[in-house]
């Protein structure tokens, strides 16, 4: 028998409570009854401050000791989808199915050793199989796998997405469905933009640009992994029927093909909170070159990224994350250099395939931002994304100026 998978990934807000998991249960019957063997991945219940979230067991041992090896860190945070997991599992059994539950390791998620932030290396995908084929329903816990050596890893922030993107690929499942708190992919995040359009169809790629901007609708690990095979993914709402938004490869009026840019010139406004913009002048260095070079290296040998890069003969100009701007500030003091330091900025982009080479753009991107008394610090573009540094007390402002000039105002 050729079973049918479909590979149905639950976030922590849709496992929340009885309720919300008995709308996850619909969900699920729906899929069955559909003729689909689903696959189930969740994440921990609840977000920061409840009682089974990830932070909330971070916290409960960096009060004891705040440099607990990432191994053993790993371990811990990996609990959060195991409660979910066997909560999720007991609230199908009740309901009369029969689940399995099954930790990343368990259904054959293998990662490289870089704990906190694995990679997935492959998913060996017999057990989930075994059990499919046996008539149950498969509850994987997301967010974690294992090494080749066993040992307990997590994939980092948006994990889960991951987890559902893998199995769907190994299982090579129908479609990946990421249900959530919102009914799909919007032009912009609606916490800040309160008239923000759902997206019925998206290219991985548009996506992928807007996740990796900080959509955090969806991670843009999963979407590069479920676009190696092309498997359909859908981003849904657990608590409505509203069919939500699909990501292909194509434009399904366009035909099949390559990855055909849709007709809109915007795919959404995306934003980025804490960051720290770095300012180093170079006028009375000597060697301007060498300084240059000086300064990216130290940065790496810090391990620490730079972002929104631009070196000039006069400066560089760079941006870091918030927390780690007072390190990549003392290194460049060592260095002699006296940093210009800009802290709590947010970088706000708007991406769009089609915004190439248009003209008048940034002209009103620019005029956008000016008019609501927005002061832009920095910008940069490629030939789908721009982006602003604004302070982020203006972030709000400006992620709603850009939408209703992009989505309103331009075609
Ligand atoms: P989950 O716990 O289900 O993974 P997340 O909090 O990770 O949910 O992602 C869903 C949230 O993403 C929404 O509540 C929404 O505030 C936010 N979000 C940010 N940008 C967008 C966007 N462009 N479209 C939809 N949601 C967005
Ligand atoms: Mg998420």
């Amino acid at each position: 028998m050729v079973l049918r998978i479909l590979v149905q990934k639950f976030g922590g807000t849709s496992v929340a409570t009885p309720e919300r998991r008995a709308q996850v249960a619909k969900k699920i019957a729906e899929a069955i009854s559909e003729g689909f063997a689903p696959v189930v991945v969740v994440s921990a219940i609840g977000r920061t401050g409840d009682p089974y979230a990830t932070d909330t067991f971070l916290n409960m041992v960096k009060n004891i000791c705040p440099d607990l090896p990432k191994r053993e860190l790993d371990l811990l945070m990996s609990c959060g989808e195991v409660i979910s997991g066997a909560v999720m599992a007991s609230t199908l059994e009740c309901l009369g199915y029969k689940a399995t539950l099954l930790t990343g390791g368990q259904a054959g998620i293998i990662t490289n050793d870089n704990f906190g932030d694995a990679r997935i290396v492959r998913v060996e995908p017999k057990t989930i199989l075994d059990h499919l084929a046996a008539g149950k329903i498969v509850v994987v816990t997301g967010f974690q796998g294992v090494t080749e050596d066993n040992q307990v890893t997590t994939l980092g922030r948006g994990g889960s997405d991951t987890t559902a993107a893998a199995l769907g690929v190994a299982l090579d499942a129908e479609a990946i469905d990421i249900y959530t708190d919102v009914e799909g992919i919007m032009t912009a995040d609606p916490r800040i933009v309160e008239d923000a359009q759902i997206l019925d169809t998206v290219t991985y790629n548009e996506i992928c640009q807007l996740a990796h901007q900080g959509a955090k609708v969806i991670h843009p690990r999963a979407v590069e992994i479920a676009m190696q095979r092309n498997i359909p993914l859908r981003i849904k709402s657990t608590f409505s029927d509203a069919p939500g938004t699909l990501v292909t490869s194509v434009q399904p009026d366009r035909g099949a093909g390559t990855d055909i840019v849709s007709d809109r010139m915007i795919t959404g406004i995306a934003h980025s909170p804490n960051v720290t913009q770095i300012r180093v002048s170079t006028v009375d260095v000597p060697d301007v070159r060498q300084a240059h070079k000086k300064i990216f290296k130290a940065m790496a040998l810090a391990d620490i990224s730079v972002d929104f890069i631009s070196v000039q003969p006069e400066a560089v100009l760079y941006t870091v994350r918030d927390e780690i701007a007072g390190k990549a500030v003392q290194i460049l003091q060592n260095m002699n250099f006296s940093p210009e330091v800009v802290r709590n900025c947010a970088k706000v982009s708007v991406v769009g395939a089609g915004i190439a080479g248009v003209p008048g753009v940034m002209a009103a991107l620019v005029e956008a931002l000016t008019d609501s008394g927005v002061s832009i610090l920095q910008s940069a573009d490629s030939h789908t994304t721009i982006w602003v540094l604004v302070h982020q007390d203006d972030m709000v402002t400006a992620v709603q100026a850009l939408h209703r000039k992009f989505m309103h105002q331009m075609p």
